[in-house]
């Protein structure tokens, strides 16, 4: 039988799961459980470079942990672990570190927006996540990140990274690719021209775990388009176009029935209709978060469990980079 590719992807704990992690990263992780050799990370290193506090970060690993198998991530199929668990993240990422000039880093968007907001937030952890993500997906070397097609150029560095290795020491790497054509995007409810996201405050998305009356709150609150036509038009419409992809995602509904059904109703019935589309799709997996979260220890044990078998992966590519590069070994 051939090998099964492998796959690495992982979530910050920076707090709330929202709808967008969700289908965004979540579902899609589920639906390639069977097909892939998955390893699932809580990637709480990379969380330090954002969270403005590490107070509740073992809560929120705990609850984002709790929502991934509530939602269907299975720990006898995936390997679901802790970054910070797993020093080999950190040891590889120092002598990748040594493969890139600064100036390639400081080319990244994401670090050159930080720095243009606040010159004093741009600290050497932002400018290496980079070389951080390359070791957590080379440490295991994952040849697929679950990203869509568009997502690709975020893997470049990575990919650089591991050609540049193989160049310099020898072949052991892996170039990874995204997985997947498309993966949805779900837009901010309060600001629809953003991805859904916690910076915009709590009513700009619906939480995994958002009661049924806050749901129907936030939704009722999402800002629509001038005009009470439900259409899809992403680019004259683009709130409702959002909410409609949101209704579809929950329901199964093509959006060309859900244009058609709501073709003479106002925003409320919209509206009212998709609060409840969404809690009917997050109920069952609220009632197994009740469930789960009864027993905090279990969810622990899952982590560890997966972290001691991420390790040893880890500890046997070490040894392997070690030895490409020549070093004395132990
Ligand atoms: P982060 O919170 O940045 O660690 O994101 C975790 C994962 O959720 C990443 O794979 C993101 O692409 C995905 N994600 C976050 N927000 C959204 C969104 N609004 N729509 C789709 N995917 C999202």
């Amino acid at each position: 039988m051939p090998q099964k590719e492998i796959v690495l992807s992982g979530m910050r704990p920076t707090g709330e799961q929202h709808i967008g992690n969700y289908f965004g990263a979540v579902r899609q992780w589920i639906s390639i459980q069977n097909q892939y050799k998955c390893y699932f990370m809580v990637a709480d290193l990379h969380s330090l470079t954002t969270l403005k506090t590490t107070k509740n970060i073992k809560e929120k690993t705990r609850e984002m942990v709790t929502t991934w198998i509530a939602a269907g991530l299975n720990p006898k199929k995936s390997t679901i672990f802790l970054q910070s668990a797993v020093p080999e993240h950190g040891e590889l990422s120092s002598i990748l570190a040594t493969l890139l000039p600064v100036s390639m880093l400081e080319l990244n968007p994401t670090y050159k927006e930080m720095v243009a907001e606040n010159p004093k937030a741009g600290s050497f952890g932002i400018l290496n996540y980079p070389v951080l993500q390359a070791a957590d997906i080379l440490i295991y070397k994952a040849s697929r990140v679950p990203i869509g097609k568009d997502q690709d150029p975020h893997l470049e560095i990575s990919r650089e990274i591991a050609r540049r290795f193989n160049h310099r020491f020898g072949k052991i790497f892996p170039e990874p690719q995204s997985l997947f054509d498309e993966v949805p995007k779900i837009y901010s409810l309060t600001h629809p021209q953003k991805k859904m996201s916690k910076s915009h405050g709590s009513d700009s998305y619906v939480a995994l775990l958002d009661s049924p009356d806050k749901i129907r709150s936030k939704i009722k609150r999402a800002v629509t388009d001038s005009g009470s036509a439900i259409k899809y038009d992403s680019i004259n419409k683009p709130a409702v176009s959002h909410l409609l992809d949101i209704f579809y995602l929950v329901s199964e509904t093509p959006i060309k029935k859900l244009e058609i059904k709501y073709k003479n109703s106002g925003y409320a019935e919209f509206k009212n209709d998709l609060a409840e589309a969404i809690i009917a799709h997050l109920a069952p997996i609220q009632k197994k978060y009740r469930e789960l979260a009864k027993n905090p220890k279990k969810i622990e044990k899952i982590l560890k469990e997966g972290s001691n078998k991420a390790r040893l992966k880890a500890q046997k590519t070490m040894a392997e980079v070690k030895s490409k590069i020549g070093l004395l070994q132990f």
